[in-house]
């Protein structure tokens, strides 16, 4: 079966993460990745053996310092069947219309507005829906992590509402002209904050209100969520469906005494996950409490790896490469190597 060929525009904390996971793809070829300036990350890229694209009239930049350009960013997509764009947030939109010349469906990223795609996207809640279209949004980090709880619960019990408070990272760990800050900032004042407004784009039927705080911080996001049921449940049965759900793994703080996102970070820099990276959303098994139809639960959300699970899989739905969900997230769970954990 010919791979799909695909590019990465814009190779930063996602742009090399899915590039990489690209790589990984038996139905998938990477064509290139593009960078805008000739730094440490495109000499990185040109270490892996990624074709390099750089923006018209500044491959003399690269040449000069030894690093080999193949050709233009509009080459690149002119060679690909489907471009993921990871460029900072509301670029990609600007790329749209490359995109559309080019007759190259795209994979977005969260930083751009939903009205950018035809769909939003996350693959355990509107795979089938996603398949075929010439473009999709993967929601970002935080709705990410809501996403993948929500639909699990909803799929096995059915759910009525969600509140969730987030305690967001200041920053990404390379990130040194943000860093983290010595306060807690409301993000924003006003409530409710945009992330469930942003699941709305994926389950629009869904009564969630979300609030959040800016914590000094680059390693991860903390949710408490309140979620409604359709009907009462018990701790047990929860602690169930979510072992048995695909990229969630569930932490007991009291087995393991891990309490913090700091040990969560050390657990994958222990195992040798590529990165430290943990794409799964963790759970705090011993932190879910149950009254009635109530949910409550403390989960964490690993900001530059969850989303790369699902812009395998949008990639996947968008090509048309396999259309039942559950065949794309089992191949990309194994290949990414998902919930090998302990
Ligand atoms: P980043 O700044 O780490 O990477 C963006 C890359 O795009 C950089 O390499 C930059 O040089 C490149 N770039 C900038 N302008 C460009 C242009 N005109 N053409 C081509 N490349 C260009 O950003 P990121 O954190 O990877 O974010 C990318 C997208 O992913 C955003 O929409 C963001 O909201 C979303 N996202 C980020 C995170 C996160 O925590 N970092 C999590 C989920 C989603």
């Amino acid at each position: 079966m010919p791979r799909v060929r695909v590019a990465v525009n814009g190779y930063g904390t996602i742009g090399k993460r899915v590039a990489d996971a690209i790589t990984l793809q038996d139905d998938m070829l990477l064509v290139g990745v593009s960078k805008t300036r000739p730094n440490y990350e495109a000499l990185a890229a040109a270490g892996k053996g990624y074709k390099l694209y750089v923006p018209e009239g500044r491959e003399e930049e690269f040449e000069q310092k030894g690093i080999r350009v193949s050709g233009t960013i509009e080459e690149m997509i002119s060679k690909s069947d489907i471009v993921v764009d990871a460029t900072p947030g509301g670029v990609g939109a600007k790329y749209k219309p490359l995109y559309v010349k080019h007759g190259v469906k795209a994979v977005f990223q969260g930083g751009e507005k939903p009205s950018v795609a035809e769909a939003s996207f996350n693959s355990l809640c509107n795979y089938a829906e996603a398949l075929g279209k010439s473009s999709l949004r993967v929601v970002s980090c935080n709705t990410t992590g809501l996403l993948r709880l929500i639909c699990v619960l909803n799929r096995e019990i059915g759910v009525r509402s969600v509140r969730a408070v987030i305690a967001r990272r200041a920053a990404d760990p390379k990130e040194v002209g943000k860093g983290p800050v010595n306060a807690i900032i409301l993000n924003p004042p006003s409530l409710p904050s945009h992330h469930g407004v942003d699941v709305k784009t994926v389950l629009p039927w869904l009564d969630i209100a979300t609030a959040a705080v800016v914590v000094p911080t680059t390693l991860m996001h903390v949710h408490t969520v309140i979620a409604r049921l359709k009907r009462n449940t018990g701790v047990s049965e929860i602690i169930g469906i979510l072992e048995q759900a695909p990229r969630i793994i569930l932490v007991d703080s009291g087995k393991t005494g891990v309490r913090s996102t700091a040990e969560l970070a050390e657990i994958a820099r222990d195992q040798g996950r590529p990165r430290g990276d943990i794409p799964e959303l963790i759970v705090w098994a011993d932190s879910i409490r149950v009254d009635g139809d109530e949910v409550m639960l403390f989960q964490a959300v690993h900001q530059e790896s969850i989303v790369i699970p699902e812009n395998i899989d949008a990639i996947r739905a968008a090509a048309s490469l396999a259309s039942d969900p559950w065949e794309s997230i089992s191949k990309t769970d194994s290949t990414l190597g998902l919930k090998r954990w302990w």
